[in-house]
């Protein structure tokens, strides 16, 4: 069918190529506009939580297929327009195109968002930019980047020369990625950066290019390791409804670390929600020790059947849920 595509827009006229391109965008941007609005709305049921997703991002990337950065503008771009509606026609008329809506929301207000809407209009990305440097607005503070890394990338020379073996040209290589990598970017201060200097010293004999990948993975498995042995001698030390041996009598809210010990290891360490569809959340963040027949409503703290791990946002979202008050938004 491809083929047949390609020969009838070969038998197309340059005036009706470009006119049936012209539509296509103009159809491209609608149907990017309805997603978005689609989006307002699932987010507003709550339905990624709904169907064992730990957030909206997880579900548009996990279920929708698309791209970190693909998922983050669109969701930006509905929570944005779930608060300005103005900028739902804006993209849909093509006024505005989705990263221009994503660079300008943080700066829209109240009292500032016809006037800004209205020199964004049309604009380019790059105008966009100037425009709002131009506002004197301050942009948002950078975010921590994760980036993944394809196929094939240089090896780059360590930044700190100074704490680093010197590296010839020679050591520039090209690198097959397998398995894959991430490029991670972030800021920190001086503190950090003697921290990683000292590890380097520390640690060079071990990793003699102190490459810090290294450093940090080293740094990494090692609280992971702390934090297990922590958790498994004392479950849930995130747990607001903690410790205190006495904790462990009948009829208290307080789940006892026996209990804890046991809901974790029966759960996996990860989030237990399981949606209507069989889904089971792969949240290992930030978990929380739920009663599944609420403590109130007497249901009992030493008894490992009534705990169960939850996420932070599942646990939050049933909570809403049996409290009957749904996120609405105006
Ligand atoms: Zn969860």
């Amino acid at each position: 069918m491809g083929n047949n595509t390609a020969w009838a827009l070969r038998a197309l006229t340059d005036q009706d190529l470009l006119a049936r391109l012209s539509e296509l965008t103009a159809q491209e941007r609608g149907c990017a506009a309805e997603v978005v609005e689609h989006l307002m709305e699932v987010d507003r049921r709550d339905l990624s939580l709904d169907n064992g997703y730990s957030s909206l991002f997880e579900y548009c990337v996990s279920k929708l297929g698309y791209s970190r950065q693909a998922a983050y503008f669109r969701i930006r771009a509905a929570r944005a327009a779930a608060e300005f509606p103005e900028l739902l026609e804006r993209l849909r008329s093509g006024a505005l195109q989705l990263d221009a809506v994503v660079r300008l929301c943080p700066h829209l207000k109240d009292d500032n968002k016809e006037q800004l809407l209205a020199q964004a209009d049309g604009k380019t990305d790059r105008e966009i930019r100037s425009l709002v440097a131009a506002l004197q607005i301050q942009p948002a503070p950078e975010r921590d980047v994760i980036i993944a890394v394809s196929a094939r990338r240089p090896d780059p020379v360590p930044t700190d020369a100074s704490s680093t073996p010197a590296q010839g040209p020679g050591d520039q290589k090209v690198q097959i990625i397998d398995p894959p990598q991430h490029r991670f970017h972030f800021t920190g201060d001086d503190e950090l950066f003697s921290m990683i200097n000292r590890l380097r010293g520390l640690l060079r004999h071990k990793y003699p290019d102190g490459r810090i990948e290294a450093i940090f993975k080293e740094a990494a498995g090692e609280l992971l390791e702390r934090l297990d042995r922590t958790r498994r001698s004392k479950p849930g030390a995130t747990d607001q409804t903690a410790p205190a041996p006495k904790a462990a009598r009948r009829g208290s809210r307080l789940v006892p670390r026996a209990v804890k010990r046991r809901v974790w290891e029966r759960d996996g360490g990860r989030c237990a929600y399981v949606a209507k569809d069989g889904r089971r959340c792969e949240s290992h963040d930030a978990l929380e020790y739920d009663h599944i027949v609420a403590w109130a409503d007497g249901g009992r703290s030493d008894l490992a059947d009534n705990i169960r791990l939850l996420c932070r946002p599942h646990n939050q979202w049933l909570g809403r849920r049996r409290f009957g008050n749904r996120r609405e938004k105006p």
